[in-house]
């Protein structure tokens, strides 16, 4: 019997016309470094992205699913591109600005794209590609920053607000498919060369209700959230879109994304939540144990990217700021799991142990563990295998094959078509996951497995270390033992002997890393996660230099 509901399609424009009527007095605000931040509104936004559409599709020629790319920081012309380009029926690229040169000419040739619409400040990241980059016929460049860089250049060079300017302020957006393409966005390369994963209108859609729920970021029009992670990083978490159907006021740090200019808006625009990855809101706790500020508006902090370790959530606490964990990937757009805990635990001991995992396991996404022999494991939260996903947003193939690197489609999915994270972790019965590491940094030593994360969180504990990263690295009697680098606080000293007794108790004896490093800094992928393929070359010799 077929159902008597209507088949309407699921797409961004139809998120798009209800955030701006229904929720169109709620505001994008962009920090400008000046006295006053921009402020739009979602009515606002609506317009310019439909002057936005007319300038792409009559002056400069978009048709069908081109690609228009985004080389922009998180600001209110980022949020009109990310709704134009795909209710124009055309496909969002949003680029990593912090990818290395070769990778971003890799990645702008393979997704063959014809815009680049890039904010001033960055042209001069921008302009020394171009030459590389046949496909991009046209650079729309916003806000300020010095244009002279780009002079000469094949690809003709205009002036976003001029462009839009003198456009109709409606658009009569055609009705698409929700299975075609929405927007693309490549892997960071934390394990390898990038890879493109492409969303549909419908995958975007229904990733935004789950941001939506109360058991995910539960965000209403109550709210203002201080979008901190990258537009160009899985669209931001999702947030973009999630808030236009929800109402909840943006608040985007554009370049200003320092500690001291974010501890800034914190105080002055009061936002009630904010998402980003550990290491920013590691410089935010010391800046504000430097130069405490007013934070109280501060309720919900969402954290993810890479594990949350257990000091930072606790320094959070502390602060009245409360750490939602959650868990995703590229693949994932990238909502996987949140860590809110259930019914039972609240106020219970249990609660903050439920709220270090990776989270629960929401409705859409299907998940499940693989032991090393292919079999599938319990959810009894103790046999660990890799996780395996399935779901309406979760990537089923990459974007023209796998990319640039040796990789078969059968290392990412299985053949029955789950996605293989190559995150390694147990889930417990009531569906809550526990990542131990990622498959690529397990240590192996002596058949067994140590995990690297498990060693960083324990010492970054003590009250001298501002960060440490693990990584295994070969040893004759072991196959590979744990070597951590560790970053000291500032004035502080640290004798190996000290940080052993320090860890002796929490970690178990055999596991205790012998090499250790103090070092300046951890280097950072474009993300802001520890660049473990980075410390391996470097430690490639099993030797502490
Ligand atoms: P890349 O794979 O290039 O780093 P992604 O941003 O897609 O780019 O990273 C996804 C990966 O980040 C996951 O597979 C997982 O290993 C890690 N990750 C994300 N969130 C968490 C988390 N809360 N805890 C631990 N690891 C996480």
């Amino acid at each position: 019997v077929l159902s008597t509901m209507q088949d309407v399609p699921l797409t961004v424009t139809r998120i798009l016309r209800h955030g701006t009527t229904v929720h169109g007095s709620s505001q994008v605000i962009t920090w400008t470094g000046e006295a006053a931040p921009q402020r739009r509104s979602f009515r606002e936004i609506g317009e310019r992205s439909a002057q936005l559409a007319h300038a792409l599709r009559e002056d400069l020629g978009v048709d069908g699913d081109e690609r228009v790319a985004t080389f922009m920081w998180n600001n209110a012309e980022h949020v009109e591109a990310y709704f134009a380009v795909p209710c124009m029926g055309a496909v969002l690229h949003t680029l990593n600005l912090r990818l290395p040169a070769d990778q971003l000419t890799w990645i702008v040739n393979h997704a063959a794209d014809r815009v680049i619409i890039v904010n001033g400040s960055l042209i001069p990241l921008l302009a020394p590609l171009l030459p590389q980059l046949p496909t991009v016929e046209h650079l729309v460049v916003s806000g300020p920053g010095d244009r002279s860089p780009l002079a000469g250049i094949q690809a003709q060079v205009h002036e976003y607000e001029d462009l839009i300017a003198a456009k109709p302020t409606a658009y009569d957006w055609p009705e698409l498919d929700e299975r075609t393409a929405a927007a693309m966005c490549y892997t960071s390369g934390t394990t390898g060369d990038p890879k493109g994963v492409v969303y549909s209108h419908r995958s975007i859609y229904l990733h935004s209700m789950q941001v939506n729920m109360s058991e995910s970021m539960g965000l209403t029009d109550a709210d203002t959230t201080l979008v901190v992670v990258p537009q160009f990083h899985v669209n931001a978490w999702g947030l973009p879109h999630a808030t236009l159907m929800a109402g909840v006021n943006m608040l985007m740090p554009d370049r200003f994304l320092q500690p001291a200019p974010l501890a800034e808006m914190i105080e002055t625009e009061r936002p009630t939540h904010a998402a980003a990855v550990p290491t920013i809101w590691q410089g935010l706790l010391a800046e504000l144990s430097a130069k405490p500020r007013d934070v109280s508006s501060l309720g919900q902090v969402t954290i993810g990217g890479s594990a949350c370790p257990p000091s930072l959530m606790e320094a959070f606490d502390k602060l009245g700021m409360r750490v939602c964990h959650a868990w995703g990937m590229t693949e994932t757009s990238p909502l996987g799991t949140v860590a809110r805990p259930p019914a039972k635990a609240l106020g219970t001991d249990e609660e903050f142990a439920y709220r270090l995992t990776q989270g629960r396991f929401p409705t859409g996404v299907e998940a499940r563990l693989v032991g090393p022999g292919g079999e599938h494991l319990p959810w009894d939260g103790e046999s660990a295998g890799e996780l395996e996903v399935r779901g309406p947003w979760i990537a089923g193939a990459y974007y023209g094959g796998a990319g640039g690197e040796e990789l078969k489609p059968e290392d990412k999915f299985s053949a029955d078509g789950w996605l293989k994270t190559g995150d390694v972790g147990v889930i417990s019965s009531d569906g809550f996951l526990t990542l131990t590491d990622r498959a690529k940094d397990v240590i192996k030593s002596g058949g067994e497995w140590i995990s690297s994360v498990e060693l960083e969180n324990a010492i970054m504990a003590h009250p001298d270390v501002a960060e440490a990263a693990v990584v295994a690295v070969p040893d004759d009697k072991w196959g590979e033992r744990p070597l951590a680098t560790v970053v000291l606080k500032e004035g502080a000293s640290l004798e190996y002997a000290a940080l052993r007794d320090f860890l002796t108790g929490t970690i178990a004896k055999w596991q205790l890393p012998e090499r250790w490093a103090i070092v300046p800094a951890v280097p950072k992928t474009s993300v802001g996660k520890f660049d473990k393929k980075v410390l391996r070359r470097q430690y490639a010799d099993g030797e502490l230099d």
